[in-house]
Parts: C-alpha cells; structure tokens; sequence
C-alpha cells in the first residue's frame, strides 16, 4: 500500500470486541494463556546453553512441529535473543547438532539456523534496504495521514478486532517474543488485512522483540510485504491458523472472518528503487599476530558490544587486552523507542557478557552508561587509559553501525583507531547472500554436510571452530 493512503474499508472498531457466546472466563483464557506459559528467553550464555541442551533430544522433531503455535512454544528453541546478542552462536550450535545428529535428520533445524546469516549478509550487501526503512518509518510518522496512524495505534495497542491477532499483540508486548508463525500471520494481516505501510509494523516488531535485528525483522517484513521475493507475499489464511493454533488460542473466533481465504488478498506493491549492491569488504578474524602475540602493538582496549557478547570465544580470544568496556547508549535506545522489557533483556546480556570477557582476559573492565553517547564514551574511555584504540567486532547493518562513522572520527581526532574484525563464519557465509537463500544453502549445506563427516570423526571438544 502506497505511504498515506487510506486504511482498509473493512477496518474494525479501535475498542476490542468478544463473540457472543463466548463467556468472560473463557475469553481471558484465550488471551492470556500464552502470556501464563513458561516460555522465557536466556539473557545469560549459561542460561542459553542450558536450554540449548535441554532441546537437543528433540532436534530431529524440530522438522515435524516447528510450525505449530502453542503456549510455551516448546517445539522451538526460544533462543533467538540469545542469539541475536551473541550469547551462543550459530556455529556453536551448528556445530553441536552436527556432532550428535545424522546431518538429514536436523537439516531444517540447521537450516534455520542459517536464516539468519542469508538475512545479515543479504543486508549487509544492501545497506541502503536498511537506510531507507528508516528514513521511511521517520516520514510516516511525520506525514502520514493521520487516520491511517490512528488505525496504526489502535492495531498496535491489540484492538485491531481479530482475537486471535491481539493476544499476539499483546503476547509481543508482554513477553517480547512471538513465534515465527504467529510473525508470518501478524505482519500479512497489518500489511494485507489493514493495508497498513510495512515499515511502521516493522518498527513496532523492532521496539519490542527480544531479538529484535535489523536484518531478519526488516527483510522478514519486506518478504511478507513480497517486496522480497517480489510478487511472492505471504498472506494470512484463517485456514492456515486453525491448522497450526492451539485450539485455546482460537476459542474466541471474534474477527476471524476478515481473514477467511476468499476475502485476503496481497496489497499492491509499492514502487522502489532496486536495491544497491555494494561490494563486500573482507575482515580479518582477529587483529595481526604479530611476533607470536594476538595483540597488536602498543596499547589497545577490547570493546565488547551487544552484538556479540562472547567474544572470548571467538578468535579475539587470544588478545591481551588492557582493557574491556562496554557501553549502555542511553541516546540511541531511546531514539530507537526501544520496549523496556527489551532495554532490560540487554542490560542483562551486555552484563553477562562482559562479566565472563574480564574472567577469560583478566583485565580490568569498564562499563558506562551515560547520556554521552557511544562515540564520545569510546573516546574519552580511550584517552584516559592511554590507549591506541579499540578493536572490536564490526557490527553489522543496522544502528549500532550507523554509528562507525562518528565512533572512527572521534578516535582519529585524538590519533586513535579501531580495528574491526569479522568472525570467520561470518566472513565466510555472509558474501554469499547474493541472491535467493536456496543457492545460498546450496552452497552452505554441502559444506556443512561435509564438516559433519569430519566432526564425527574428530570428537573434538573444540569442534565449532572447525566450522569455516
Ligand atoms: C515479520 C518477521 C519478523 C521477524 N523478526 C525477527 C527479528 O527481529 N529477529 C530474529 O531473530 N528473527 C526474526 N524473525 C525470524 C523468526 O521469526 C525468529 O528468528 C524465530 O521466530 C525465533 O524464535 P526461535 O528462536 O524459537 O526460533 P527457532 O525455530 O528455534 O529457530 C532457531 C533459530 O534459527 C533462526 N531462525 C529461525 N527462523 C528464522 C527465520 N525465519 N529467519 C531468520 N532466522 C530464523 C533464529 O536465530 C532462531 O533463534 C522474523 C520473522 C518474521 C516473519
């Protein structure tokens, strides 16, 4: 739907209605028996391993039941803001299932796995997708017409008059989490049902997702849209639902009929410049080793970020450090309007992570957060330890990076610099995001299918690292 124009004809009431028939008990029960579940999400590595490894004998049934919404979502691992944060990391669990499964009997596991990395390196050739989302959220909130924006609000406060669709709103709002299905439906009924502008309900899905990452919520929405895989939209089918909702979820039917299959049908398209490519630029995994040291010469400081939170488990791991820091950026957290929950969740995880970092480097560690921003925090942190600068993991597209320019201009002011470093696996599966993800996981699979032989006949403890 074109920015500004009207909302859907067959829009509802803002106020959220019950079927008749349908008792007071009952109905709260719909709503809230997702939000009465146990699903919980790991803010600490130790927490992510842990259930990690509780959902390794079920594995090979991830095929079979990944689609199925129920309270708890025991059928997936609820491990995405975990691994959004870089508290476990694909590889690792790659790395894992390889080692205890057949490679077929985990495929679609190990395949979504790496639906991540097709979505990071896709945006990370296209940056502008990124840019221009933004800039697109920032003139819609300002020249939107302002009863499309009150639709918005209304959709997005779980009065949207589908059931069903506002116990995921509120579900979203109240746990920062939803199923991927329970995303699929809800982005196809604001986009195709309310014909409301994807990026505002991409915006919503960024302010309050755990997991919340540039590349799979903005590309994730875009395919929905079908400005993905152009013309290919995902829409929302009633059928589809009451095959895969927990009966429970469905017992207030309230609105199901505005997404019976006969009556939705995908949005136009809206017009866009084709995305632009840009050249992929290669990074080493860890700063020069120069005269047996990890470290480059001089003074330098590791800066951890919530972009990856294990970095002494990646090849940085071998540095002397003489410093860690971590930054809290109060400024971009709110420019973003990030969620409370989530602002905790990180708050948490950046803890953790640079708790068990000071452990492995035995250095000293700072951690600030202050109204100063990130790039002045790394400067003045940098001058008054006398550092050369900072190495750290490039973060990939999305605010974090949107700040490297200020982040390398206040450095150079003072002569410093950072050094950026890419994890290997990364390096090596990000570049081949060039098109479609199924050339993509041909390429990715072989290999795998291949390091699988040789994990399971290593039995090395250390194997992820075998992994690219
Ligand atoms: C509109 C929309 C928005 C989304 N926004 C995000 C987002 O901001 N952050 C995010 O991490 N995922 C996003 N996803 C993808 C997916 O919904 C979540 O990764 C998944 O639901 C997380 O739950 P889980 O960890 O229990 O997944 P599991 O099913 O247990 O999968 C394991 C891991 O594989 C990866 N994965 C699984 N499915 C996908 C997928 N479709 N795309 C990319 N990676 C996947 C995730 O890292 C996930 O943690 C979005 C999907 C849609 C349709």
């Amino acid at each position: 739907m074109a920015a500004g124009s009207e909302p859907s004809s067959t829009a509802l009431p803002g106020s959220r209605t019950r079927s008749p028939g349908v008792e007071e008990s009952e109905f709260q029960t719909t709503l809230d028996v997702m939000l009465d579940s146990e699903a919980t999400f790991p803010a600490t590595r130790a927490a992510a391993l842990a259930r990690w490894q509780a959902f390794l004998p079920q594995a090979t049934r991830y095929g079979a039941l990944r689609n199925q919404v129920v309270p708890g979502h025991p059928h997936v691992t609820r491990l995405s803001p975990a691994l959004r944060a870089r508290l476990v990391t694909t590889e690792a669990l790659v790395g894992s299932l390889l080692e205890t499964c057949r490679f077929a009997a985990v495929e679609k596991l190990v395949q979504e796995l790496v639906w991540r990395d097709y979505w990071k390196g896709w945006l990370e050739l296209r940056p502008s997708v990124w840019s221009d989302y933004r800039a697109e959220v920032d003139r819609l909130r300002r020249q939107a017409d302002p009863a499309l924006l009150r639709r918005a609000e209304a959709v997005m406060a779980g009065q949207g008059g589908i059931a069903v669709l506002d116990g995921f709103t509120r579900e979203l709002i109240e746990t920062g989490y939803l199923h991927n299905h329970a995303r699929m439906w809800w982005a196809g009924y604001w986009i195709h049902v309310e014909r409301l502008p994807w990026a505002l309900g991409a915006d919503f899905f960024y302010r309050h997702l755990l997991d919340a990452d540039p590349a799979s919520n903005t590309l994730g929405w875009r395919w929905v849209a079908g400005l993905q895989t152009r013309g290919k939209a995902y829409l929302p089918r009633r059928s589809n639902l009451e095959k895969y909702c927990a009966a429970n979820l469905l017992a207030d039917p309230t609105g199901l009929e505005r997404i019976d299959d006969s009556v939705v049908a995908a949005v136009p398209l809206p017009d866009e410049r084709p995305a632009e490519r840009v050249a992929w630029k290669p990074l080493p995994d860890a700063p020069g080793i120069t005269e047996g040291s990890a470290t480059p010469p001089g003074s330098w400081g590791l800066w951890v970020h919530g972009e990856d939170l294990s970095v002494e488990e990646s090849a940085l791991g071998q540095m002397r450090p003489d410093v860690l820091l971590s930054v809290f950026d109060a400024q971009r957290v709110a420019a973003l309007g990030m969620a409370p929950r989530r602002i905790a969740y990180l708050k948490t995880a950046l803890a953790d992570g640079l708790a068990r970092a000071g452990h492995h480097f035995k250095c000293p560690i700072e951690s600030c957060e202050t109204g100063e921003g990130l790039a002045e925090a790394l400067a003045r942190v940098a001058r008054e330890r006398g550092l050369a600068g900072w190495v750290a993991m490039r973060p990939s597209v999305g605010p974090l990076a949107d700040a490297i320019p200020a982040i390398e201009a206040d450095l150079a002011r003072d002569g410093r610099k950072v050094i950026w470093c890419r994890r290997r696996w990364d390096e090596h599966l990000w570049p081949q995001a060039s098109s479609g993800f199924f050339g993509f996981w041909e390429k990715a699979q072989r290999r795998l299918a291949t390091q699988a032989t040789a994990l399971a006949q290593s039995r090395d403890p250390q194997q992820p690292e075998l992994l690219f």
